[in-house]
Parts: C-alpha cells; sequence; structure tokens
C-alpha cells in the first residue's frame, strides 16, 4: 500500500479512527482530506458515533475494504474465500456473493448491512439568522451560515 498521512494510509477515510476507505470529499483543490460515505456531510460532533459504530461491525468493514482493494487482482481468489469465511463465521450466510450477482451488487449489499447498522442522530442545528431586505415590490429573506460553519478553503 501506499503514502502515510498523520498515521492512516492515505486512502483512509479522514474521520479519526474510521475503518472505511475515503472516497468523497468536497475539496475542489486537490487534497488528502477523503471522507468515506458515513461521515461526508455529516457535522464534526457526530464524527465519533459514526465511527463507533462503524467498529462495531469491524468484520463487515473489513470485507467492504477487502473487495474493494482486492477485486482484480492477482490476491482475489484467496482473499475472497476469506471473506466468506469471515461472513459465515458472523451467521451471515445471506451477505455471501450469490451465484449470477456481480461483485458490484454483491459489495452494494455489504454497504447496505453497514448503512443499516449504523444509525446517524440528526446534529443540532443552529437557526439561520434571517434578515429581511426590502427591494420593490418584493421582500425576501436572507440567509448567512452561521459563523464557523463553513470549513475555510485550502490554500498551498
Ligand atoms: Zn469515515
Amino acid at each position: 500500500m501506499s503514502d502515510m498521512i498523520n498515521g492512516r494510509a492515505s486512502c483512509d477515510c479522514a474521520a479519526h479512527g474510521c475503518p472505511m476507505l475515503g472516497s468523497l470529499t468536497s475539496s475542489t483543490t486537490g487534497t488528502s482530506e477523503w471522507l468515506c460515505w458515513f461521515h461526508f456531510g455529516k457535522e464534526p460532533v457526530q464524527w465519533q458515533s459514526i465511527t463507533a459504530q462503524l467498529r462495531e461491525v469491524g468484520w463487515l468493514v473489513d470485507a467492504l475494504r477487502n473487495i474493494r482493494m482486492n477485486y482484480g487482482t492477482e490476491n482475489w481468489g484467496p482473499v475472497y474465500l476469506g471473506i466468506k469465511q469471515e461472513l459465515l463465521r458472523n451467521g451471515r450466510e445471506d451477505l455471501t456473493c450469490k451465484e449470477l450477482e456481480t461483485v458490484r451488487m454483491w459489495s452494494g449489499r455489504i454497504e447496505k448491512a453497514i448503512a443499516d447498522h449504523v444509525q446517524v442522530r440528526p446534529a443540532q442545528q443552529k437557526p439561520l439568522q434571517g434578515v429581511e431586505v426590502k427591494s420593490g415590490t418584493w421582500s425576501k429573506v436572507q440567509y448567512s451560515l452561521p459563523e464557523g460553519s463553513r470549513r475555510p478553503a485550502v490554500v498551498d
């Protein structure tokens, strides 16, 4: 594998301790901060609980990672058997790869099983501050995001 950033592999989700691969970023400037789709778009106060729940089903997350990182490589045969054994060992025969199922469909089902486990409680929303602006016949309300709710852009 590849580069390490702050002790985690560069392909990992940037949320501290998250076992998932990072696959999403909101940056358009080129960044190493990739998040998994469980963490992406969530408030930082929710991150720790999401990570803890992902770790509870770490064997499922491992299965997903192993599929993503090994499918199509020469390691795939033994990796596939290992994943299947682990699913059976955890009583999830229903999650083994079905006949005529593509690897993409299969990993989608595993992903859904993980998602079913992770319950994200909504963060407390700060109310937006509305300012009424009169313009001619129409009045409109402008909203600005609360201070600190937006991350500053990364400037190299
Ligand atoms: Zn994550």
